[in-house]
């Protein structure tokens, strides 16, 4: 706690249900922690707390970056999503979670599904990402493309003087829920696009929406770094930036919404800027997701939610300036960003109301 500078971390174990998981609020300076609950098969305590201070000090982070009032959390529950469920273990986790007294909220994360909180949020009203039915705000992949394509505008406007993407090529890894939403943006603002994904149907669905003259191509998985576009859009898996994959990158600019791109962030980033391969720290364009859940918090509003994601192209460019000012990698300058704007707030709430 005292390396990562938590506040607090709550251990759960219910006999009767199986619940066993643990809690990590890392800084509430900005408002109460938030974070999503991932549930996994984890093979031992050391190894779920480890991923649980790790995860909960970049929700500080990611929430900070797009000024939502919320602090860094996160719970992870231990066990197998396909066999360790029940509707009372999360009506337990959701009566835990209501023990802490509004420090803490969450929902979906890997492992868990909105339905699962449908049987938390009996117990308690500390939960968001809900299915529709039940007041939450819906698919969040919506405005996570379209922070991802307004991180795409910054760095063109970045690198080449225009926010303009007619006529610019793209590569995308993967087109699920967010990539297929960030084709349609690109392909909408006259840009070009590889494709590719390791489901072959869902490729080709995509594909077919996309005039023949957009559509450079679609290609094999492996085949996707090695393209000469300007910019490379990652949105399927993490740790997809080591060695291997950025010395076969022939792209400006990586902009995406996959989470932890860089297998390493010191070495990784640092291995991109060498190349002069401007990198748009992941965490800040794929947020788009989590303001919209965080503004459930204050009764969702679409509007505003599209309109906080706008935001992400100023944020950018700011990330980007003080990146080149500083002469340090973008992810660093994003965090400096952060933590300057978490020691303005805690002024501001220094005086009592
Ligand atoms: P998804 O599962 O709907 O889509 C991922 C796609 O990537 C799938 O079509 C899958 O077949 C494909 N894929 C998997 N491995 C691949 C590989 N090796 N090469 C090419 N394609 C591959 O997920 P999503 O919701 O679209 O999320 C995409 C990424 O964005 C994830 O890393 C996720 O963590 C991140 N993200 C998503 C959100 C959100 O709101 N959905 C928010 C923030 C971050």
């Amino acid at each position: 706690m005292a390396k990562y500078g938590h506040e607090q971390i709550h251990f759960v174990q219910h006999k009767g249900t199986g619940l066993k998981g643990i809690v990590a609020i890392h800084d509430t300076t900005l408002g109460p922690a938030l974070g999503g609950c991932r549930m996994r098969p984890y093979e031992s305590e050391a190894e779920a707390l480890f991923d649980v201070l790790r995860l909960s000090k970049g929700m500080t982070y990611k929430c900070g970056v797009v000024d939502v009032d919320n602090g860094g959390g996160k719970a992870v529950l231990i066990g197998d999503p396909n066999f360790d469920k029940s509707p009372e273990l999360f009506r337990m986790f959701g009566r835990f979670v209501e023990g802490l007294g509004g420090r803490f909220y969450t929902g979906t994360d890997m492992g868990t599904t909105p339905q699962d909180f449908v049987h938390a949020q009996r117990e308690s009203k500390r939960f968001v990402g809900l299915p529709l039915e039940y007041g939450g705000s819906g698919n969040t992949a919506v405005p996570t493309a379209l922070g991802v394509f307004e991180g795409i505008k910054a760095t063109a406007q970045w690198l080449w003087g225009s926010h303009d993407l007619y006529g610019k090529r793209f590569a995308v890894q993967g087109v699920g829920k967010v990539g297929a939403l960030v084709v349609q943006h690109l392909v909408e603002a006259g840009g070009a696009v590889y494709l590719t994904d390791v489901d072959r149907s869902q490729l080709e669905v995509v594909a077919a929406t996309i005039p023949k003259e957009q559509l450079l191509g679609t290609v094999a998985p492996e085949d996707i770094y090695a393209l000469d576009v300007d910019v490379f859009v990652p949105c399927a898996l993490g740790a997809i930036l080591h060695e291997e994959t950025i010395s076969r990158l022939r792209c400006a600019a990586v902009v995406g919404s996959a989470n932890n791109q860089l297998l390493d962030m010191e070495k990784h980033g640092a291995l991109l800027a060498m190349r002069g391969i401007l990198y748009a720290p992941d965490y800040l364009v794929n947020a788009g997701g989590l303001i919209q859940v965080a503004d459930e918090l204050q009764g969702y509003v679409p509007e505003r939610v599209l309109a906080k994601t706008r935001g992400i192209y100023e944020m950018l460019l700011q990330v980007y300036g003080l990146a080149a000012e500083q002469g340090i990698p973008t992810w660093l300058a994003a965090d400096r960003l952060v933590e300057a704007r978490i020691e303005r707030v805690r002024d501001v709430k220094s005086v009592r109301l």
